[in-house]
């Protein structure tokens, strides 16, 4: 035994020599008091780690004092109170003002007070104190209770209107903005899915309630991504852009629902806006330009029988300016049929093979810094749209030239691969951050990297393919390796 058990000792633990040993084994902090309360025995080993307490053992003043910051009122009532009583008292979450060595600190402390009995079951004057230090539990309990009021106030000023439901697809909490959204108030704990009056899908059908994206989510309990047109009391449409996605406690059972609905009403109305300026436009261009080109070929003839290698230089540049101008226009105009709904695709079969193998064929008298390698066998027969697909084709080889200009080489690969026709476009050049590669198909996007935004483009090219390739039946996809080089790749059905 250590000096701190020499308590042994005292009155205590010359007549309780057993209980003594015990006692200072607890792993629970212990201490022994006599006289009702009035003097400290002993303290067993878990206490002064505990406390971080010494006292001489064989000193009573000594050990009376080292524990006097103890006996707050609060701890002496239940002292007290056991004595009172003859038997044991126990309350939890006492507060007090502990001395330790890095100053004054408030505790929590679980304090249990009870008597020991004699050989005839009588309380003696003898307690056993235990005092155990709950602060880390209350502190956290306190500070989980203050995030989750910061969380929960964060959720009802938020402009985004966000609401939960319950494991019953009840409604149970929304936010102001919310409420703003709905135009009107669901009644918690009773209204199912969501608190909107009505909801359809973007083609206008009516959507009941139990299949809404919300509903979706919770039933196939996973995350969903969805617009819909939510109805407003008063007949007013929102046009909505909802995450909704299962809630789960910390052993992973499904506790209910959390959805964010953003209202993008305005932004698809400015863009509706943005695609009449742009088809008005491109539709306008279109008749001077078609003039122009037939003007520059007359000019052609004329000034090629004057056999000047200069004009006719220039001649040629212009033109291929407004070959350009031309391209960006159909694009334009491309782009505003999909959004007026969809484009018209002459289907006929032919050799999607012998097709990329013609636009390589032109695309090789404009280049001189690329080698374009076609690796193709046999004939890969697909129905569509020629034309639009040499549109696509046409894109992702500029693309693959004008996003690499530090290499020499684009490869082209034409296969078939479970009933569908594959065309592998690979370029060895600056490559696309994977985190934007999933962005690149949407409509006027550009990768947002200092190099890229060299290159001039107003990000329609893969927009406009994405939907040619999808709308004939297709897909279309890309990997990349950031100054690795990207392989963009479309397919086709068969
Ligand atoms: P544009 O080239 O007119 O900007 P696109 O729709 O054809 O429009 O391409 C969208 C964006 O994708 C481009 O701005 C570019 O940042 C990126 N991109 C397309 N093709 C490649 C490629 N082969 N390598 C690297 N980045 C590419």
């Amino acid at each position: 035994m250590d000096n701190q058990t020499s308590g042994a000792d005292t009155a205590f633990s010359k007549k309780f020599a057993n209980v003594h040993r015990t006692i200072w084994q607890l792993p629970v902090p212990t201490i022994v008091l006599s006289d009702y309360g009035q003097n400290v025995e002993f303290a067993n080993d878990a206490f002064l780690r505990n406390f971080s307490k010494e006292y001489e053992a064989d000193d009573s003043n000594s050990r009376t004092m080292a524990f006097a910051d103890l006996f707050q009122p609060s701890v002496q009532q239940i002292i007290q109170k056991a004595c009172e009583l003859g038997s044991a008292v126990r309350e939890d979450g006492i507060r007090v003002n502990l001395a330790t060595k890095s100053g004054i600190r408030v505790k929590y402390l679980d304090v249990h007070a009870v008597p020991l009995f004699d050989e005839e079951d009588i309380p003696t004057s003898t307690i056993l104190l235990t005092l155990l230090d709950t602060t880390d539990q209350v502190q956290s309990k306190t500070q989980f209770a203050q995030s989750e009021r910061s969380y929960r106030h964060l959720l009802e000023t938020m402009a985004v209107a966000v609401y939960t439901c319950d494991m019953e697809g009840r409604v149970n909490f929304h936010n102001e903005a919310a409420v703003t959204l709905w135009g009107r108030v669901p009644e918690l704990g009773v209204e199912l899915w969501c608190g909107s009056h009505k909801m359809y899908t973007l083609d206008g059908t009516w959507m009941p309630h139990e299949d809404c994206p919300a509903a979706v989510s919770f039933k196939e309990q996973r995350p969903v991504k969805a617009e819909a047109l939510v109805q407003r009391p008063d007949g007013n449409m929102r046009h909505v852009l909802v995450f909704p996605r299962p809630e789960y406690d910390i052993s992973g059972n499904m506790i209910g629902l959390i959805n964010a609905v953003l209202d993008i009403t305005d932004r698809k109305a400015l863009e509706r806006q943005k695609d009449d300026f742009m088809a008005i436009v491109a539709h306008e261009l279109k008749t001077p330009m078609t003039s122009i080109k037939g003007y520059a070929q007359i000019l052609m003839n004329q000034l090629s029988e004057l056999s000047n290698e200069k004009i006719v230089h220039l001649h040629e540049r212009m033109n291929d300016q407004l070959n350009n101008l031309a391209k960006l226009v159909d694009r334009m105009l491309n782009g505003a049929k999909i959004e007026a709904g969809g484009l018209e695709f002459k289907k006929q079969p032919y050799d999607l093979g012998q097709l990329v193998a013609q636009v390589v064929q032109d695309i090789r008298l404009t280049t001189t810094t690329h080698q374009l390698k076609v690796n193709y066998t046999g004939p890969i027969i697909t129905v569509g749209d020629k034309e639009y697909t040499e549109q696509v084709v046409v894109n992702l080889i500029s693309n693959a030239i004008k996003y690499s200009p530090k290499a020499n080489q684009v490869n082209i690969t034409i296969k078939q691969e479970n009933n569908m026709a594959i065309c592998s476009v690979r370029d060895f050049g600056m490559g696309i951050p994977s985190e934007q590669l999933s962005s690149i198909f949407e409509k006027f996007y550009r990768v947002k990297t200092g190099m890229s935004n060299k290159f001039p483009g107003i990000g329609l090219g893969l927009y406009l393919s994405a939907e040619i390739v999808r709308q004939q039946g297709g897909a279309i996809w890309s990997e990349s390796t950031i100054n690795e080089g990207s392989t963009f790749s479309f397919s086709l059905p068969m």
